[in-house]
């Protein structure tokens, strides 16, 4: 007979890292921010640019990333 099939699939949408973000030097969809601790990594796969940045309040890697751009814009990395 009819079998009966309750199935509840419940997607959880894991929002995992790394996620990558446009590199503000080359422009290349390849920059990962990886949290650890007090301190995020950031890197470019494609150029080479990275930065270490001590986390300061929200620790989002978008957080994070808009910190990387700010700096490097002014010079301070790359
Ligand atoms: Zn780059």
């Amino acid at each position: 007979m009819g079998r009966r099939r309750k199935r509840k699939t419940i997607k959880i949408v894991k929002k995992k890292l790394p996620k990558y973000f446009v590199c503000p030097r080359c422009g290349a969809r390849s920059v990962v921010v990886v949290v650890e601790g007090e301190m995020a990594k950031v890197k470019c796969s494609q150029c080479g640019l990275s930065a270490n940045l001590q986390i300061v309040g929200p620790s989002h890697p978008v957080d994070i990333y808009c910190r990387f751009s700010d700096l490097f814009y002014a010079g301070k990395i790359g």
